[in-house]
């Protein structure tokens, strides 16, 4: 990783509204160029998403970031991801919380980022292979849950995996162009619900199997 490209990283991302100290020490701490393929590495500090196979991408740092500091996080809480990617954004999660649980539905970028995890000896992390428009509902509840694939409407399925009083973070919209990220925040009478940046995610595929692992 080269110095100055995480120095302009993180002061862009400072520039933008990540204020949380403790989500910018995890960019310094978590190298982004492990995350992209080989011959992007010379993009992996700038604030641009990028291409992970698939045709899926791992997002632009500062929509990991803003996503990670509106999740509000402390060290004793578990975390539910839906759209693994990379790795990425599970492994920024997993330097914050107690144990962070990933689920993507394509076989092969599972298998990339888990590779990732054991060399980064990110051992707080457990992967699934699985459609996880359906949250994972036997580890559930949880305390937190990320999405990080635009669902069409807003998952309130995945509501139900949440704690008493958890927060999920989820981009909802119909199309690439009008994706909102939204907040919601469960009470013990309901939700409240605040869409807080507009983004650009690859859609939430529902109730469809990805591509078997080709080894
Ligand atoms: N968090 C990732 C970026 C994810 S891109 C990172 O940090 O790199 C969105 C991911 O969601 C893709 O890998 C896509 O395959 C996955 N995805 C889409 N629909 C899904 C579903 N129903 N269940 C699980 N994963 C899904």
């Amino acid at each position: 990783m080269t110095e100055s490209g995480v120095i302009r990283l993180l002061m862009e991302l400072r520039g933008q509204g990540v204020t949380d100290m403790r989500v910018q020490n995890v960019f310094e701490a978590i190298p982004r160029d492990r995350f992209v393929p080989e011959d992007l590495v010379d993009q992996a500090w700038d604030n641009v998403a990028l291409p992970i196979g698939c045709g899926q991408t791992i997002s632009q740092p500062i929509v990991v970031a803003l996503m990670t500091q509106k999740l509000a996080l402390s060290e004793r809480m578990r975390v539910l991801e839906i759209g693994t990617g990379s790795g990425y954004q599970a492994a920024i999660l997993s330097r914050l919380v107690r144990r962070v649980y990933t689920v993507e539905r394509h076989a092969d970028l599972l298998v990339t980022a888990q590779k990732r995890f054991d060399a980064l000896k990110l051992h707080n992390i457990t992967t699934l292979k699985a459609d996880g428009s359906r949250g994972w509902p036997q580890q559930a509840p949880f305390d937190r849950i990320i999405v990080t694939a635009a669902a069409a409407r807003m998952p309130e399925h995945l509501l139900d995996q949440l704690t008493p009083d958890g927060i999920m973070v989820v981009p909802v919209g119909e199309g690439t162009w009008d994706q909102k990220l939204y907040c919601v925040q469960r009470h013990e009478d309901g939700y409240d619900s605040e869409a807080f940046l507009d983004v650009r995610f690859v859609p939430l595929l529902e109730g469809r199997e990805g591509r078997p692992v080709e080894r």
